[in-house]
């Protein structure tokens, strides 16, 4: 079989870090172009902007939407609507209206529209999920605290509506919780901070529960400095299970269970490819409902202005 000829758009820290060596990496996929207004890849056809790459580059089959969210939902509509499958980063667009009507347009189109939750493909996930889906859960506690100047530098985007600050990383919490989950929950209270300069939140504070009460409370922080967590605690009717290091280790009563290196965007590839040729879609939404809600719920607050280091 023919593999499938996929070009990036948006070839910024994701798609150079991730997405070229997971497609390297990945039998029946090749890169064959990269759409983005400055960033190039020497070897690999560019174009400044997808229309341009759709009109004037090398045939392909699929596009990868590796851009800040606020313009993925456009350009993904527009792929599909040049016949292409179409992969989309975290968090899939600025609204789940946006992406449900994508959503709509690729099951018109008959191509597969992927929503990529890359943190559920953490090692660690799966076996806590497993484990978790045997126990009683009593109380989850999510701690997602980074400094967004080593993660983010430079990233005006992230602090303009539909950037989303803070929950950009947090959401990729929310993801694994509802992987964990799947029961429907909502957010119960939601407390934001907004710096001055900044239409995104830096840190947030949300409850969460489903539909028996079950208390999740998630803590994130763009501030922190020195030690980052990126944590998910369970207590359950058989002692704590905690998830750690963005969901590559998992420790069952204080014991390490999973340690494991991350390799996340392979996993994504080969699903993507399982997808493509199934002809079907994977677009689950639920961790960025939580993040809407949050915003709707949420009381904000001003905070010191953002300085960007960089
Ligand atoms: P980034 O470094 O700012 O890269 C975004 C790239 O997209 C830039 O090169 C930008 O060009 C380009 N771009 C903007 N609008 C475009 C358009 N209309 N057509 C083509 N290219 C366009 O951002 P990033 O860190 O890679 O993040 C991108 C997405 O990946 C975000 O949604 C983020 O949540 C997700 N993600 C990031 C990480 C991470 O560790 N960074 C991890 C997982 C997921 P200009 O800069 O010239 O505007």
């Amino acid at each position: 079989m023919s593999p499938l000829r996929i070009a990036i758009v948006g070839f910024g820290k994701i798609a150079r870090d991730r997405h070229v060596p997971a497609i390297a990496a990945t039998e029946g996929a090749v890169l064959s172009a990269i759409a983005d207004p400055n960033a190039s890849l020497s070897g690999v056809p560019h174009a400044a902007t997808l229309d341009e790459l759709l009109r004037d580059g090398p045939p392909i089959d699929a596009v990868a939407l590796c851009t800040p969210p606020q313009v993925r939902g456009d350009l993904a509509a527009r792929a599909l609507a040049a016949g292409k499958h179409v992969m989309l980063e975290k968090p899939p667009g600025v609204s789940v209206a946006e992406i449900e009507q994508v959503s709509t347009s690729a099951a018109a189109a008959q191509r597969t529209l992927f929503a990529t939750w890359h943190s559920r493909f953490a090692p660690a996930v799966e076996p806590a999920r497993q484990l978790l889906a045997g126990r009683r859960i009593t109380a989850v506690r999510i701690t997602w605290k980074e400094d967004v100047r080593v993660w983010h530098p430079g990233q005006a985007w992230i602090w303009q509506p539909g950037g989303f600050g803070v929950f950009d990383p947090g959401i990729n919490a929310l993801s694994i919780l509802t992987r964990i989950l799947p029961q429907p929950l909502s957010v119960t209270s939601a407390e934001l901070a907004f710096p001055a300069n900044c239409g995104a939140p830096i840190a947030a504070s949300l409850t969460v529960s489903d539909a028996a009460g079950l208390p999740i409370s998630a803590e994130f922080d763009f501030r922190q400095t020195g030690l980052q967590t990126w944590e998910i605690d369970f207590d359950t009717d058989q002692g704590p299970v905690t998830l750690s290091s963005g969901g590559a280790k998992l420790s069952v009563g204080g014991e390490p269970r999973v340690d494991a290196v991350k390799a996340e965007y392979p996993a994504l590839y080969r699903r993507f490819l399982e997808l493509t040729a199934s002809g079907t879609s994977d677009v689950d939404l639920a961790p960025f409902r939580l993040v809407s809600d949050a915003f709707v719920r949420g009381r904000r607050s001003t905070v010191e202005p953002f300085e960007d280091a960089t």
